[in-house]
This record gives C-alpha cells, sequence and structure tokens, in this order.
C-alpha cells in the first residue's frame, strides 16, 4: 500500500473529525506487516496524533524489534491471529506436547516487556474447540488478559475450503463456550476483580455488558444495522472505498461507495449501501425475540448475505446466541441464589 495513500486517507478523516471525537485506524490485510514499511513512513509523515488510535491485525509471524519500535512509538494496539499457529500447534501436539503456541507467546511476551496493548484472536472450529479451555487456562499463565473466540464465518476463503465443514454444532458450541464464560468469571471473582474485569473473551464480556447493563453501543459489529459505512469506512489500496473490510471484491463486487481521492467524507458516510439495510423488524424471528436488544440479530449481517443472499437472512448462529444468553442468566440467577426471575 502506498504511504501517501495511508497519509491522505487519515488527514482527510482527521480533518472531518469534531472537536469531541476520535478516529480509530485500523491496518488488516491478508498480513498488514507485509506493508510494514509503508506504514511506519506513513505514520512519521503524520507525526503525533492526539485523536488517533491506531490498531493492526496480524499473524504475528513478522513481527521484530523494529515493528516493535512502531508499536510502541505509536502506541498501537495490536491483535494477532493465533489460527495460522493452532495448525503448526495441532501437527506438533501429538510428537512434543510440552510445545504450545511457543512463536505466538514468544511474541506476546515482547508485548509486554514494553508494557503494550495487545490482544489474541482465535476463530472458533471444530478443530479447535477442544482446545478453548486450555487455551484460556495457559493464556491467564502467561499473562494475556485480552483475547477474543470469534465464530467462524463460512465465507470468501473459508466457504471454497470446504470450512463450512467446521462450523461447530450449536449444543457443543453453547457448551463449550459456556464452559469458558463460567472459567473466566470465576478466575476474575476468585482474583478479587468484578466478572470480566481482569481478564476477559471480548465477545462473552460484550454480550454480558448488553445483557446485564445495557451497554448497547459498546462494539458496532453487535448492532443493527452496525457501524458499516456509518462510523466505519475500508479504504481498498487503490483508494476505493467500502463501508466494511467485509465488502471487498473478493468476496462480491458491486459494494465500493466511493474513492478516497475524489469524494467527500460526509458523501462517503451518507451513500447508501446494502448492509445499511439490516433490520431486525424485517426478521420475523428476531423480531419477536426476547434478546434482540443484547443480542442484535446474532452477529454480522453482511456475513449473512454472503452466505444467503439475504441482508435480512437468520444468523447461522441464531440458536447459539439464544442458549447462551439464557444460560448467563441462569448463571446470574444461581450466583445470587434466586429461583425466580421478576421484572427482568
Ligand atoms: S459488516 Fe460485519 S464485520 Fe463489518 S462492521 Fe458490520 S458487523 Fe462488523
Ligand atoms: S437470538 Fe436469534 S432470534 Fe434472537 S435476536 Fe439473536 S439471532 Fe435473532
Amino acid at each position: 500500500m502506498n504511504e501517501d495513500l495511508i497519509v491522505y486517507s487519515i488527514r482527510k478523516c482527521v480533518d472531518y473529525l469534531t472537536d469531541e471525537s476520535e478516529l480509530t485506524v485500523l491496518f488488516q490485510g491478508g498480513e498488514a506487516l507485509l506493508e510494514y514499511d509503508s506504514i511506519r513512513k506513513a505514520l512519521d509523515k503524520l507525526g503525533h496524533q492526539p485523536k488517533i488510535h491506531y490498531q493492526m491485525q496480524t499473524n504475528g509471524t513478522l513481527i521484530n524489534e523494529d515493528t516493535m519500535n512502531m508499536f510502541e512509538k505509536y502506541n498501537m494496539h495490536v491483535s494477532f491471529s493465533l489460527d495460522s499457529h493452532m495448525e503448526s500447534h495441532n501437527n506438533l501436539r501429538s510428537k512434543k506436547s510440552d510445545i504450545f503456541l511457543q512463536k505466538i507467546f514468544n511474541v506476546c511476551e515482547m508485548f509486554q516487556e514494553r508494557n503494550l496493548d495487545y490482544g489474541i484472536i482465535s476463530v472458533v472450529c471444530k478443530n479447535n474447540m477442544d482446545d478453548l479451555r486450555s487455551m484460556f487456562q495457559e493464556f491467564i499463565k502467561r499473562g494475556i488478559h485480552t483475547f477474543a473466540y470469534n465464530l467462524l464465518w463460512p465465507i470468501g476463503r473459508a466457504k471454497s475450503e470446504g470450512l463450512n465443514e467446521l462450523v461447530v454444532p450449536t449444543t457443543q458450541l453453547v457448551d463449550t463456550m459456556f464452559d469458558v464464560y463460567k472459567d473466566i468469571y470465576k478466575f476474575n471473582i476468585e482474583q478479587g476483580y468484578a466478572p470480566f474485569k481482569k481478564i476477559h473473551e471480548r465477545n462473552l464480556f460484550m454480550l454480558w455488558r448488553r445483557l446485564f447493563y445495557r451497554q448497547l453501543t459498546n462494539y458496532m459489529c453487535m448492532n443493527a444495522p452496525c457501524g458499516a459505512g456509518i462510523n466505519t469506512l475500508t479504504v481498498d489500496t487503490d483508494g476505493q472505498v467500502f463501508p466494511c473490510a467485509l465488502m471487498l471484491p473478493p468476496l462480491e463486487d458491486g459494494f465500493q461507495i466511493g474513492n478516497i481521492y475524489t469524494d467527500s467524507m460526509s458523501y462517503l458516510l451518507q451513500k447508501d449501501s446494502l448492509v445499511k439495510h439490516r433490520n431486525l423488524a424485517q426478521i420475523p424471528q428476531c423480531a419477536s425475540c426476547s434478546y434482540k436488544a443484547a443480542c442484535a440479530g446474532g452477529g454480522c449481517g453482511i456475513a449473512y448475505y454472503h452466505l444467503k443472499k439475504d441482508i435480512n437472512a437468520v444468523s447461522i448462529y441464531c440458536d447459539y446466541y439464544y442458549e447462551i444468553l439464557s444460560a448467563m442468566i441462569e448463571h446470574a440467577m444461581l450466583q445470587m441464589e434466586v429461583r425466580i426471575l421478576k421484572n427482568f
């Protein structure tokens, strides 16, 4: 990616900000660190930008002292994908059980030594389902406090590679994720913290806050319509603008809403787009669901559009969300030794 495009895009967004608003810039790929030189030069040109939060998603394999210096200098939050490492982990495990994702944990140590912000992302599928609880224990042991177990969307490359076979059946998914939920809850309480204060898995944490504290605006992907094209835009390497990275041409053509060089920010943010038409009132199952505020339709509308060519398609994880939210309520009642819930 051209460094001038990065500089131009960020300056254009910053110029559009009001006094109260801030900007989050996320670098993602492919592998974002393949563009390390362009990103570093661009950020150096932009200099200190107090209203910008930088983030990057990477598989971590290209991290070295230079990239660490850039993360530190620009206070960048970095998320590592664990999945590419899981493959080698699974290959290695049968031969040598004490090798557990050493590579990525070495990178985590580099972040811990510099006290930098980072987290781990893993996509939940049949291959790693049985590892989720032990991975959580390993995270604790290694001082890793923020991680995300994202549900697998069998779209794009995942679809062509037949990964829809790896979607975890609802009962197994609910049982395991609820076990993870209880593990996290218990760990935090035993350490003297509020339930998800010290260590948390992002998606369960967001659901928990939405369900019990009605914090409904905390994560743009858990809204319908979501934040795509409303408070987030994706700029591709050629300057074309899309509402979200999940609407880029490799998945489907036709979602471009403009060009960062030629269109104004207000035009881009006001441009109509399919993703803005996801509406729970148009999904009969969700419209009458008692969890619709907390669940907001069970994940990414565009992911389900790619599967069913209907922006108001029911989530493939609807049953999972219904069951896990019910389990969270039941768990809370047991914790409070309450048998009957009134006026919830
Ligand atoms: S399209 Fe999907 S991934 Fe993109 S912002 Fe919306 S919910 Fe999130
Ligand atoms: S649990 Fe299912 S029906 Fe209820 S809001 Fe979520 S996706 Fe819709």
